[in-house]
């Protein structure tokens, strides 16, 4: 963890912290949405997990669909954005790479913010192909990848009844909804479990408070 930047949050913040009821933890929502097309040649590939398949997801990287609307859920809790930002599809750097390596980098983003997860809730919504017997790995490839308990992640599917282009099996779609934590909100001795360390800081309201 780099104190500096939990300094330069807590200012950011400052204005809109003082706004909140004193001693409320500071909880973050945030929700991703993803389309793919569905094409041949290509690698079906869900949450890390490549499932067997006549069609796979177009995209620059590998197209995972559901860990797009994951990374953008984590983005926007964090008010830092989206993947297209942080990985944009006209870098040549993430053509064809795995979503699970983007995914690490957007988990490090937030410890680096300052912010834990509490929970993810994923809906993957394809016709076809069956995606149960695949879940269980998908979930603990998610949960690996932020360094979190295989039971802070749900991920569901569901058709939708043959309707719209997923139903057609033109294109799979994904949501995902997470919580996030900020540890500037926890005292010091809670925040130390989560690993925060603040005691070479002396610049920030938080560090001068706790001394
Ligand atoms: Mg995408």
């Amino acid at each position: 963890m780099q104190c500096f930047l939990f300094c330069v949050k807590v200012k950011k913040t400052k204005g809109a912290a003082a706004t909140r009821r004193e001693g409320t933890l500071l909880m973050r929502v945030g929700m991703g949405y993803d389309v793919h097309r569905l094409e041949q040649n290509r690698k079906l590939v869900l949450c890390g997990v490549e499932i067997p398949y006549e069609l796979g997801l177009l995209g620059h990287s590998d197209a995972d669909v559901a860990v797009h609307a994951v990374m953008d859920a984590l983005l926007g809790a964090a008010a830092l954005g989206d993947i297209g930002k942080h990985f944009p599809d006209t870098d040549s750097a993430y053509e064809g790479i795995s979503s699970m390596l983007l995914l690490q980098k957007v988990g490090d983003l937030l410890e680096a913010h300052q912010y834990v997860i509490d929970n993810l809730d994923v809906t993957i919504i394809a016709q076809r192909p069956k995606l149960l017997p695949y879940m269980p790995q998908m979930v603990k490839n998610v949960a690996e990848a932020l360094k979190i308990e295989e039971d802070q992640v749900n991920i569901k599917a569901t058709t939708e009844e043959g309707l719209g282009f997923t139903g057609s099996g033109e294109g799979i779609a994904a949501h995902a909804v997470c919580l996030l934590t900020s540890l500037m909100e926890l005292p010091q001795a809670e925040a130390d479990l989560f690993g925060r360390n603040c005691a070479v800081c002396k610049g920030c309201e938080r560090c001068v408070a706790d001394e």
